[in-house]
């Protein structure tokens, strides 16, 4: 799980690097995680993590199925919308730059 969220930051770091240049950007710190590498998000992206962090720690399945296969569905239309984005976007970057091992299954899988 502690793979999946640091990924999941990444993604959404990349994101907001590239999309959101103009906007105001604070360290990232979500409760007890220590971070590995400090990241900088806008406040949407902030959100949007802890969001995404929340439902990575609380979702119910054993063994974790990609969301857009998961017959639960536990994201709200609005973060779903969101977090899509994200995944498309920095998943081409990620691929881009040979990092395979970040194609992480979170919404692939
Ligand atoms: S959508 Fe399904 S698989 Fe994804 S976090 Fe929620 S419960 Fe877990
Ligand atoms: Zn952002």
């Amino acid at each position: 799980m502690k793979k999946d969220i640091f990924i999941l930051i990444q993604f959404i770091h990349v994101y907001c690097r590239y999309k959101h240049i103009e906007r105001e950007k604070t360290d990232f710190s979500y409760h007890s995680l220590e971070m590995k590498k400090q990241v900088r998000l806008c406040e949407e992206c902030s959100d949007l993590a802890v969001y995404s962090i929340n439902r990575r720690i609380r979702c119910p399945m054993a063994v974790k199925p990609a969301c857009k296969k998961c017959s639960i569905k536990c994201y709200a239309q609005e973060y779903r919308e969101k977090i899509k984005k994200v995944m498309k976007f920095s998943g081409m970057y990620f691929i881009r730059r040979g990092r395979i091992d970040y194609l992480f299954k979170y919404f692939f899988r």
